[in-house]
């Protein structure tokens, strides 16, 4: 059994982050990262893909160039952890032994969930900027639908980025403005949930985007069904006495956003919360009941919205409190459930929702820069030109730009 003192899973934008953040604090710690994928993905940038801002090769790079050169890489999947043998069990049936567990595998994006929507993606109009891959087919669609319906689905919460089944939504809509083909358009936003966007604050900024866009909002209508070649799709409406109904649309284009879980190894675990979520101590970012295993991004159980934000906030306080942890000293770093949204409303505005546990706003910047409750270029300017350098040379490389930990109460 190979050992090292660290083991992290997954090297997405969690597991690289956590591994550089702790380099920082100690170089002689020895750490490996478990990871099965040949390429690295900035999933942030795949709504501006769909919104024709970006390119998709800058959203993608190989993992031999993200993955840190300080780390063994294993490339393999984690099957399962025996947390009792303070081990992971490799797709190959190996083990690898640590002392110091790092769990951030992300999320699992249920695709067959939703009847048919496998085989309907990216043909006759069917898409998804979730999809690896297929937001270039969401900005062709975008570019050639003069006429007809386009529908937007959102799934029921949680789900990475709350925002971005609406994000792609705007883009679209501001394009068909632009280009004198919004009237001719019936645009639909079926949202499983009961409300636009879950913190209030952000939501008045929101509507006035709907107003002016005509879209007709739908909640608590699920997408069940999807036939690509019938170009239909069924929304599933249930009343308060648990009554559903189905309703069949037809539709010229379709934005799906898949139903999400955490990773199976995680959820059938004894790790897991009630929702099978990584049942983690909200500040700490600590297992609730094995005190060396750590974990942060969209695996977590902790209620931040699951975010590439969140996860710039999360590595440091993971890092701190699991070297700390390795020293035999208290955890001292407390997360305060930061998550943010730049929420794309128009091509050059966005309403950067920025917020914590609770809904309490967490704004990074003062109002007279940018006032996160209003759609704003200086946001914009964010998102388009800064972001993707500080995810790649920021963030996965520990450099902790406006992140620093907030300190636990009580501990000293
Ligand atoms: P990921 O980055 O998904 O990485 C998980 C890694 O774990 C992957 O590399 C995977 O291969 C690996 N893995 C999975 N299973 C195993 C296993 N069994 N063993 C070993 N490794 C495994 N965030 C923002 O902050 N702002 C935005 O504007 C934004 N927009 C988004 C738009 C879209 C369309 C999408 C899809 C996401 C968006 N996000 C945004 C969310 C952001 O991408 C995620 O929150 C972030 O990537 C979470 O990081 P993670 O490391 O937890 O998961």
């Amino acid at each position: 059994v190979k050992t090292h003192t660290v083991v992290i899973v997954g090297g997405g934008a969690a597991g690289i982050s956590v591994a550089s953040s702790i380099r920082k604090r100690d170089s002689n710690i020895d750490i490996a990262i478990i990871e099965p994928a040949n390429r690295h993905h900035y999933q942030p940038g795949w709504t501006m893909v769909g919104g024709g801002v970006f390119r998709p090769e800058v959203t993608s790079k190989p993992m031999s160039q993200v993955m840190p050169g300080f780390v063994s890489w294993y490339q393999q999947a984690v099957t399962s952890v025996d947390q009792e043998m303070n081990q992971v069990v490799l797709e190959d049936g190996s083990s690898v032994e640590y002392k110091a567990l790092v769990l951030a595998p992300g999320l699992e994006l249920n695709w067959a969930g939703i009847e048919g929507l496998e085989d309907a993606l990216g043909s006759n109009g069917v898409t998804s900027n979730y999809r690896e891959g297929m937001a270039s087919y969401t900005w062709e669609m975008v570019q050639s639908l003069k006429k007809g319906r386009a529908l937007f689905s959102q799934p029921p919460m949680p789900i990475k980025c709350a925002g971005a089944p609406q994000k792609a939504m705007y883009l679209s809509a501001d394009y068909w403005l632009r280009h004198g083909v919004l009237n001719n358009l019936d645009i639909q936003f079926h949202n499983a949930g009961a409300v636009l966007f879950g913190v209030p604050d952000y939501v008045p900024a929101l509507e006035a985007y709907i107003q002016k866009y005509g879209i007709d909002l739908n909640f608590q209508s699920t997408l069940v069904a999807v036939n690509g070649p019938s170009k239909t799709a069924v929304f599933r409406t249930t009343d308060g006495d648990g009554n559903s109904q189905d309703r069949e649309v037809s539709f010229d284009m379709l934005h799906a956003v898949p139903p999400q879980r955490a990773p199976h190894f995680i959820r059938e675990s004894a790790l897991a919360n009630e929702g099978g979520w990584l049942d983690l101590e909200d500040d700490t970012l600590r297992h609730k009941t094995h005190t060396n295993i750590f974990g942060l991004g969209d695996v977590s159980g902790t209620g931040n919205a699951k975010t590439a934000a969140a996860v710039r906030k999360q590595a440091p306080v993971v890092a701190e409190n699991l070297v700390a942890s390795l020293h035999n000293q208290p955890l001292r770093a407390a997360y305060l459930g930061y998550g943010s949204c730049p929420l794309t409303v128009e091509n050059g505005k966005i309403v950067l929702a920025e917020f914590g546990y609770g809904g309490v706003l967490q704004p990074s910047f003062p109002k007279w820069i940018n006032d996160g409750t209003k759609a704003t270029r200086a946001a914009w300017y964010l998102k388009a030109k800064q972001l993707p350098a500080l995810y790649w040379h920021g963030m996965l490389k520990g450099h902790e730009w406006l992140a620093k930990p907030a300190p636990r109460s009580g501990v000293n």
